[in-house]
């Protein structure tokens, strides 16, 4: 399984962070988590085509994590695209009456030549191809959900835009990645959102491997964030780039289980 972070940064427009949008790749399948303007652009720049992609995961309804759904809907209609597999979308309730309004004032929207399988999740796990997938209520929006993937030997968990709840800790217990809401720096908290110290105490509390600090509005600049976390949480901090690329778990072997190296910094247990 393999992480690539599309989007690290928010609805403010920043030449280097395009708003929120992950790439997510395990056997066979390509899906997205959140998919925000411009990141079905950074999906062909990490050489994904839409052909390939299976899927895409809402955390929630801001624009800064879906509005390129209207995009990618409008691309799938072209000719080239004809045939291809099912597109495979999943929210929490709300996604149908989205993606109603949308196609009323867009109805070009209407998919055409291709099946689009729309699924409104309520929490709990459900299988996505060889990958179980969980969801879980995040404290954000009414309609706000976090999403824990495993496939194979590895696990990463999605906070989605996220304020303080024992949800999160829920989400990324024992998780290899924890993909973290980071939106503003130490002593400038927003309502809705976590900074690196609260990411950290979340992370610390679910003993998460690693943790992928991410969504850094502007006021993030020039603040160490990775220090910042590095106070309150045991495990690796990583600050998302766009373009990123995290493998997660550990690489298959064959015959011997691979052994304990002894490294790979200071791991949390
Ligand atoms: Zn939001
Ligand atoms: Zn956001």
């Amino acid at each position: 399984m393999q992480v690539t972070v599309l989007g690290s940064g928010t609805a403010i427009p920043v030449p280097a962070r395009f708003p929120a949008g992950y790439l997510l790749t395990f056997d066979d399948t390509v899906v997205m988590v959140d998919c925000g303007p411009g990141t079905l652009r950074r999906l062909a720049t990490a050489g994904v085509p839409l052909e390939r992609l299976d899927g895409v995961l809402l955390t929630h309804y801001h624009t800064d994590h879906c509005a390129d759904l209207a995009a990618l809907l409008f691309a799938l209609r072209s000719p080239h695209f004809a045939g291809r597999r099912p597109l495979r979308l999943f929210g929490a309730p709300g996604l149908l009456r989205l993606l109603q309004k949308l196609t009323e004032a867009w109805p070009w929207l209407e998919p055409r030549g291709y099946e689009l399988r729309v699924t409104e999740l309520l929490p709990g796990t459900f299988a996505l191809d060889g990958a179980a997938v969980t969801a879980v209520p995040i404290r954000h929006t009414a309609q706000s959900l976090g999403y824990r993937i495993t496939a194979g030997a590895g696990s990463v968990a999605f906070s989605g835009d996220a304020d303080i709840c024992d949800e999160l800790v829920e989400l990324a217990r024992d998780t290899d990645l924890f993909v973290c809401d980071c939106a503003m720096p130490d002593g400038a908290k927003i309502d809705g959102h976590l900074t690196p110290a609260l990411a950290a105490q979340h992370a610390e509390r679910a003993a998460a491997r690693r943790l992928l600090l991410t969504h850094f509005y502007p006021a993030c600049d020039g603040h160490d964030l990775a220090a910042a976390a590095a106070a309150h949480y045991r495990g690796e901090v990583i600050l998302a780039e766009d373009l990123m690329a995290l493998p997660i778990g550990a690489p298959r072997f064959s015959g011997a289980p691979p052994a304990d190296d002894g490294a790979g910094g200071h791991r949390h247990r």
